[in-house]
């Protein structure tokens, strides 16, 4: 098994060798509607800027740990936070990373910047043809006796709802210590890996009193749930049928505002009044929309007088991206 230059090289991570700390849950002091809102603050994961990414990243690093690997492979796009979390992670742990990026939009951004910076091998292909090549690369490497590890983009599988399950446990903890209850949960959707851990955190904990909505970025409806359902069959397996309900699965798709990475003047001035009044950087693709789109679902049917609880699930380079170009 010890090839030279193999695995016994490997270097560890210490903040991933063990679960990772708690995030703060802060009150937020600006008026967003007739609620109480919190905000969990996973952007703050010390490594890499932070993120739901990250929280991914170290199911993963736990199960590559385990195996012989000597190249981490995935797929993103250039605004990809996944991307940049596992090439940083890669690069901390002695390993070769290797990203396949669509060809489509090659925009240098803060992220595209860094996954190079942490020398990520990019290539680049049209998106049709994204598995493909994901599995001729994978055939390469192993041709030539190396040993990858893929990744599915946006840290989709098992691993990563894993991550969301403990988040879950998490909250329930911090909600027990502040004598707190959450009414609503809230996040950006997007692969749907943070919304299957959260809603099976929910389902194996049996708790009934509360809705975990999750803003769709953009999928539809039918596809967004199924994806999800999909992600939550997997991880409850034989339990799944006597577990699963689908009045859990709360996946909202009415402000996905023109599709991915599309937002509205609505969104940005909601970024602005967040950041001015809470010094929360919100990004425009995920995190900011889902914000804006929470709120607009609470005024839209009438809620009032509810703790709502809204998960920051990072992309701080994002926000950068944005205000370069004002
Ligand atoms: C990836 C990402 C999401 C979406 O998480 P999923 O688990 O893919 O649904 C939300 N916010 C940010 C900042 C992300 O990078």
């Amino acid at each position: 098994m010890c090839i030279a230059g193999g695995r016994q090289s490997v270097r560890k991570i210490e903040l991933f060798e063990r679960e990772l700390a708690e995030t703060p849950i802060q009150m937020l002091s600006g008026e967003y509607g007739h609620n109480r809102f919190f905000m969990k603050r996973d952007d703050s994961i010390p490594f890499c800027f932070g993120g739901n990414k990250v929280r991914k990243a170290a199911a993963f690093y736990r199960d590559i740990r385990k195996t012989d690997t000597d190249v981490i492979m995935t797929y993103g796009s250039n605004s990809s936070n996944h991307c940049r979390i596992i090439a940083n992670m890669a690069a901390a742990m002695g390993l070769a990373c290797h990203v396949i990026s669509p060809e489509e939009n090659r925009e240098r951004l803060y992220n595209t910047g860094l996954v190079e910076r942490f020398g990520a091998v990019i290539e680049t292909c049209p998106v049709t043809e994204v598995a493909e090549t994901i599995e001729r690369r994978k055939a390469a490497y192993r041709a030539e006796g190396r040993s990858p590890y893929f990744i599915v983009g946006g840290g989709h599988g098992y691993h990563g709802t894993d991550s969301y399950v403990k988040a879950y446990r998490e909250i329930e903890r911090q909600e027990q210590r502040a004598g707190l209850h959450f009414d609503y949960i809230f996040h950006a959707s997007g692969t749907g890996a943070t919304q299957a851990g959260l809603v099976c955190g929910q389902l194996l904990a049996g708790d009934e009193q509360r809705k975990i909505v999750g803003i769709s970025i953009a999928r539809d409806a039918a596809r967004g749930r199924n994806v999800v359902k999909d992600s939550i069959r997997e991880y409850l397996a034989a339990d799944f049928d006597r577990l699963y309900r689908e009045d859990r699965l709360l996946f909202e798709d009415g402000y996905r505002l023109g599709g991915y990475g599309r937002y509205t003047e609505e969104v940005e001035r909601m970024i602005e009044r967040v950041m001015a009044r809470e010094g929360i950087p919100m990004d425009t693709t995920y995190v900011g929309k889902a914000f804006y789109g929470m709120t607009a679902y609470l005024q839209s049917r009438g809620i009032k007088d509810k703790n709502i609880l809204f998960i920051h699930t990072g992309g701080a380079p994002l926000y950068f991206d944005r205000l370069a170009k004002e």
